[in-house]
């Protein structure tokens, strides 16, 4: 697909005219309102560069955006408020957050913007139309963002977490406008296209976290691709059931017991090597504070805690495995953290792949971390951005292109 970039934009000029920009502000808080506060502000970062680049070319920059999942109303505690602070504070360019998104308050923010000024819009999901299934209703939503821009308006997607979605302010609206695509976009893609095309080899995969059926499609596409599969996380009890364990009251998804098991028998036909763990810390319930061992990862049952005992983390000897077959590789790609490292206590296998990706990357390799809690993760473990070869800002965007799926927002950014 052909598509026409930011700086194709800047050549054309855009001094004195309203750019929309979808940018992907989705960042994580913790607190109550009205003392929000992030706690990771990469995304708000990697925002930064395409609205710093439109304010200096003269551009009076509109930004939509969303933040968690409010339920199509507005919601205190879903505002954009604390990212839009964040983004104050690390802009050089002036920024304000409009009161509504397409309301009275919003037009007339909009109606008043100054060339180099950046307007937030209040979170698109606001408005129960951004998602809506039926088209008419998206597109009446699309129109009134496009209508902010006036005339000689113009789009630019840059929320790369949000491609994977057919929503008004991704998908519709690049119908309204002359379309571009950010420079976000861009280098996420560059970085996903060096993954599926020609990977330098080993290739290897680690997948973990808590969305087991939304992360298993993509195993479907590594296999034959991927040289081996690491499993850890949320994920992994699935697997181990698959393999006939008994897996206590860890994360399980039964109805997809089936599928893994033919991903098991498939992938070393495929060339596609699964490396599970042999041992897992299990905990006598989920709580920071849990009391906790190690098990072997067939017994998870007959530990401890013994049915009741829940899978926490990666084991020691498992993590020490992962990081050595890490070490020989020359691509890597992890999603998804090994255990709950929001919990110190289960947060090491988490670190030892962490520190594995940052030693392979020093020595050569090319390594990629996607997902808003691995990244979290990784820096929260205070491990640097440029530690890693590239930190995704989209979790679900980057699974669904290594899925081979069709990606909404950039198709109806795509120019022939
Ligand atoms: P990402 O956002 O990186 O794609 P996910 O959202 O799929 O990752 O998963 C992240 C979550 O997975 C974390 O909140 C972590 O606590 C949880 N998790 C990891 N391992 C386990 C486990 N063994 N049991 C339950 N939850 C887990
Ligand atoms: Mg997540």
């Amino acid at each position: 697909m052909a598509y026409a970039t930011l700086d194709d934009l800047l050549a054309e000029g855009v001094r004195g005219r309203r750019v929309l920009v979808r940018s992907d502000l989705n960042v994580p808080l913790e607190g109550e309102v009205p003392s929000l506060k992030v706690t990771d502000d990469g995304r708000v970062r990697a925002s930064l560069p395409v609205l710093r680049k439109l304010s200096e070319a003269g551009a009076a920059v509109i930004v939509m955006a969303h933040l968690g999942r409010p339920k199509g109303a507005p919601e205190e505690k879903y505002s954009l408020a604390p990212a839009v602070d964040v983004l104050r504070e690390l802009a050089d360019f002036p920024v304000s957050l409009a009161p509504d998104t397409t309301g009275e308050g919003a037009r007339a923010a909009a109606a008043a913007l100054a060339d180099g000024e950046v307007l937030v819009l209040e979170n698109v999901r606001f408005d129960a139309r951004e998602t809506s299934k039926d088209d008419a209703e998206r597109a009446a939503f699309a129109r009134e963002m496009a209508q902010l821009a006036g005339e000689d308006g113009a789009y630019v997607d840059d929320a790369f977490g949000a491609v994977h979605r057919r929503h008004a302010s991704v998908y519709d609206i690049a119908s309204l406008l002359p379309a571009y695509q950010g420079d976000l976009v861009r280098a996420e893609l560059v970085v996903l296209e060096r993954l599926t095309t020609d990977p330098q080899r080993p290739f290897v995969v680690v997948l973990g976290g808590s969305k087991v059926s939304d992360k298993l499609a993509v195993i479907e596409n590594l296999i034959g691709t991927a040289d081996r599969i690491l499993v850890g996380g949320g994920m992994v009890f699935t697997f181990l059931a698959a393999q006939g364990h008994e897996v206590g009251a860890s994360l399980l998804e039964e109805d997809q017991i089936d599928t893994v098991r033919g991903y098991l028998e498939r992938g070393p036909r495929d060339g596609t090597q699964f490396v599970l763990p042999t041992d897992i810390v299990v905990a006598e319930k989920f709580a920071a504070d849990a009391g906790h061992s190690v098990v072997a990862a067939d017994a998870i049952a007959a530990g401890t805690y013994g049915a009741s005992g829940i899978g926490l983390d990666i084991g020691p000897v498992t993590g020490a495995d992962f990081a050595a077959n890490i070490a020989e590789a020359k691509t890597v790609f992890w999603n998804g953290p090994m255990g709950v490292f929001e919990f110190d206590a289960f947060a090491d296998g988490t670190r030892a792949v962490a520190q594995a990706l940052t030693e392979a990357q020093a020595d050569g390799a090319l390594t990629v971390v996607g997902g808003g809690d691995s990244a979290a993760a990784v820096r929260g473990l205070g491990f640097a951005d440029d530690q890693f070869g590239h930190i995704s800002t989209g979790g679900g965007a980057s699974l669904e292109y290594l899925e081979g799926k069709e990606l909404p927002g950039l198709t109806a950014l795509a120019r022939d």
